[in-house]
């Protein structure tokens, strides 16, 4: 069963699980549309996999098997290759 994480990991915004933005790969990595396609060129940059528009779950579906609330992503930015800090696309 998904999980329907909560948010993009990249970006940090908000995913609900009736999102239609939401895109994840084969082990769930979660991110929006925008960052999937524009910023990660369809690949989940995790595992190297494909990033697919995750399905959303039917409303009574949700009430029995209600979605994640854990956040992933990266805590604290520039740990790890400077890079990617700096350019988060929150517009
Ligand atoms: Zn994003
Ligand atoms: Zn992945």
């Amino acid at each position: 069963m998904l999980e329907l994480r909560p948010n993009c990991e990249a970006c940090d915004r908000d995913l609900p699980p009736d999102s239609t933005e939401a895109m994840i790969c084969s082990f769930e990595c979660t991110f929006c549309a925008s960052c999937a396609i524009s910023r990660l060129a369809g690949r989940c940059p995790n595992c190297g996999g494909e990033l697919l528009r995750r399905p959303r779950r039917p409303a009574d579906s949700l009430a029995r098997h209600p979605a994640s609330t854990e956040r992933m992503g990266r805590p604290s930015a520039g740990t790890t290759g400077g890079d990617e800090a700096g350019h988060d696309a929150s517009a």
